[in-house]
């Protein structure tokens, strides 16, 4: 996908440019930026208006769907008799998803820090491997990259970073309490779903009633 545009040149707010970027990635920025302030767009017109191919426009589509980033309503050519999807953009679930990441980011780094609390750690003098005790005795304290003696790490630096990291990830968490309590599970997602597949099944149809 030759997308070239920085984060900044596009006109969207940092919390949709972050959730945007950690559940789909940067390249479905374009897509949400043109969806933004229009209502039921046709894919076909996003692909033709950012310049890419039908899949891979769908494709992102449907990646941001699975968030419910974005809404889509499918209806029937009633010329061509295909079925098209439109789709909108739902600024409503940005806070929620914002929410959810830093919760998620900031339990795995409490993972970590637990691990690294919890166990010893054995570091190649070369820098070429990292284990735990266990792995480092199995191995003769051995580095299996380059042989080296491995040592015993101090991981302190580790566990005050983690620590501080964690400390600046509770204060975002805590920002981004969305205002208003909607529930992640709510009627969208379970709906959102399965029609992604009927979409996809819908759209083989009429290819295969020509072919007759
Ligand atoms: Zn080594």
């Amino acid at each position: 996908m030759q997308i070239t545009k920085m984060n900044t040149q596009y006109d969207l707010d940092e919390h949709t440019v972050f959730v945007v970027n950690e559940l789909v990635g940067a390249h479905a920025l374009p897509i949400i930026d043109f969806l933004k302030d229009k209502e039921k767009i046709s894919e076909f017109i996003i692909a033709e208006e950012l310049g890419l191919e039908i899949n891979e426009t769908r494709n992102v589509l449907y990646k941001l769907l699975e968030h419910n980033i974005v809404m889509f309503l499918r209806k029937k050519d009633r010329i061509k008799g295909w079925y098209i999807c439109y789709w909108d953009f739902n600024p409503t679930m940005v806070p929620h998803l914002k929410h959810k990441i830093l919760v998620e980011k900031r339990a795995k780094l409490q993972d970590r820090l637990s691990a690294e609390e919890e166990g010893q750690y054995f570091i190649c003098r070369n820098a070429c491997s990292r284990m735990t005790f266990e792995t480092a005795v199995e191995q003769n304290f051995k580095c299996s990259e380059c042989g080296q003696i491995m040592q015993e790490q101090d991981n302190a630096r580790t566990k005050e970073f983690l620590r501080e990291r964690i400390n600046e990830l509770d204060k975002q968490v805590k920002a981004a309490e969305p205002k208003r309590k909607v529930a992640l599970e709510a009627p969208v997602v379970v709906k959102a779903a399965p029609k992604v597949v009927k979409a996809t099944a819908a759209k083989k149809k009429p290819a295969a009633k020509k072919r007759k």
